[in-house]
């Protein structure tokens, strides 16, 4: 299990409406960032805020700046402390990784799964807690 390389394909996959937020952390955005909870609707993420339409991607995913325009993109979340529990979460499941195409997968998780699991779990358990 390698660690997060910020190849942002969770992300990307997720961003553009598979995710959702707690009646909590919308109203913590209300409150306290509204520069987030303009891009909520009926309780849903991510909408725009000028044309009440479902974003296809998350408003909050960045290209990290790279010294080598050649270089593979590695991507930033600009709300990363403030991101929804569900960002928070992932990854949660060695089988969801590999399904995802993870970076963080070695050929060995894929033989040993809960070995991998295992790895994974004690990786997580702040951003879980
Ligand atoms: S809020 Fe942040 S972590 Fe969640 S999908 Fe957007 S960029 Fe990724
Ligand atoms: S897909 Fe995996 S390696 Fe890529 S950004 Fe998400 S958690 Fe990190």
């Amino acid at each position: 299990m390698k660690e997060c390389n910020q190849c942002g394909k969770c992300c990307i996959k997720y961003g553009g409406g598979d995710l959702s937020a707690s009646q909590d952390e919308i109203d913590l955005w209300e409150l306290f960032n509204p520069e987030i909870f303009e891009y909520v609707k009926n309780d849903e993420i991510w909408f725009d805020p000028s044309s009440g339409l479902r974003l296809a991607t998350c408003p909050f995913l960045e290209v990290a700046p790279k010294k080598d325009p050649l270089a593979k993109n590695m991507y930033t979340c600009s709300i990363y402390l403030d991101r929804p529990e569900d960002c928070r979460h992932y990854p949660s499941l060695i089988s969801e990784m590999v399904r995802d195409e993870c970076e963080m997968i070695e050929p060995i998780d894929i033989k040993n799964h809960v070995r991998a699991q295992n790895k994974l779990d004690v990786i997580m358990i702040y951003s879980r807690s």
